[in-house]
């Protein structure tokens, strides 16, 4: 595995695997890696002949007060990780080498239908930063396939639009969420849980069961579902509730009447510690 923390290295070595005629896998991650982050890169590595991992995180996607600085961050272990699972580039610039002019760009790219919705609500410019850092990534390494995770379903559905948009020769992959034992959805955030913030975090997994149930029992109405699911959350120590929503998967507008494609999304606070889980429903009639 070469690792390249300079654009230009990165950018030849992946062009020159490109007029070889390999097809590029490209799994984009923020590092402190775990199953969640694997099962993307183990999926590239079947389906690639030329795999590239990037580790960055992006401080534009992170909001004032959020966790840019103390979030995890593991290079050894990761690289370890990496190399083990067969990736060929590791990508893992600094932020100055990303954005020279003091940790920003003049120029950002908005996704303007579904950035303000769920996540977006809380996370003003998040996915400012996320569009930002996926088009100068995709731009260096340029990819055939590229890797994306459910468990960021919101991120996945705003990235499809972006390489429609901006013409990107890309393919996007998303694969289900891997979970911990008890369900939790892993998350590189999981490491600031301990003790009772950890036990209380299995409720964001049992408010989707919950609502996946009162569904599948007949429940149609989407305010019930969603209160009962509140219930639940407000029940468990700690935690507090940022959002939970039932939406079309499609354009993520809120539904009254449960019907088709659904996607059921929350994010909770456990003490500081924002998670978010999600799951698809489709529902018949
Ligand atoms: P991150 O490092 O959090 O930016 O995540 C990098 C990629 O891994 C994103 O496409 C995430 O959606 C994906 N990912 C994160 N957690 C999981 C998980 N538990 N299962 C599957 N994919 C995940």
């Amino acid at each position: 595995m070469v690792i390249a923390a300079n654009i230009e290295k990165a950018r030849k070595i992946s062009h020159k695997a490109a007029k070889l005629g390999k097809i590029i896998g490209f799994v984009p991650t923020m590092g402190a890696l775990h199953e969640g982050h694997l099962s993307l890169v183990r999926r590239a590595r079947k389906e690639c002949d030329f795999l590239i991992a990037s580790i960055f995180v992006n401080p534009t996607q992170f909001g004032v007060g959020e966790d840019y600085r103390r979030y995890p961050r593991n290079f050894y272990r990761d690289k370890k990780q990496l190399r083990a699972e067969g990736v060929d580039l590791l990508f893992s610039p600094g932020a100055n080498t990303m954005y020279p002019s003091s940790g920003g760009t003049s120029v950002y790219a908005y996704e303007n239908d579904l950035s303000s919705l769920l996540c977006g609500k809380s996370r003003p410019g998040h996915f400012k930063g996320v569009c930002t850092i996926l088009i100068k990534l995709f731009n260096i390494v340029r990819p055939d396939i590229a890797y994306f995770g459910q468990k960021d379903y919101q991120q996945t559905l705003i990235v499809k639009k972006l390489i429609k948009d901006f013409n990107f020769p890309i393919k996007i992959r998303v694969l289900p969420t891997i979970r911990e034992i008890d369900n939790l959805a892993m998350s590189s955030r999981n490491a600031y849980l301990k003790g009772q913030a950890r036990k209380s975090s299995r409720c964001l997994y049992e408010a989707l069961i919950l609502a996946k149930e009162l569904i599948e029992s007949g429940q149609r109405d989407s305010k019930r579902v969603i209160s009962q699911m509140k219930q639940l959350v407000k029940s468990r120590e700690l935690a507090r509730i940022d959002y939970i929503e039932i939406v079309d998967a499609e354009n993520l507008k809120r539904v009254n009447r449960i019907k088709g494609k659904v996607l059921i999304a929350l994010a909770v606070y456990i003490k500081k510690v924002r998670l978010v889980d999600n799951i698809i429903l489709n529902v018949k009639k």
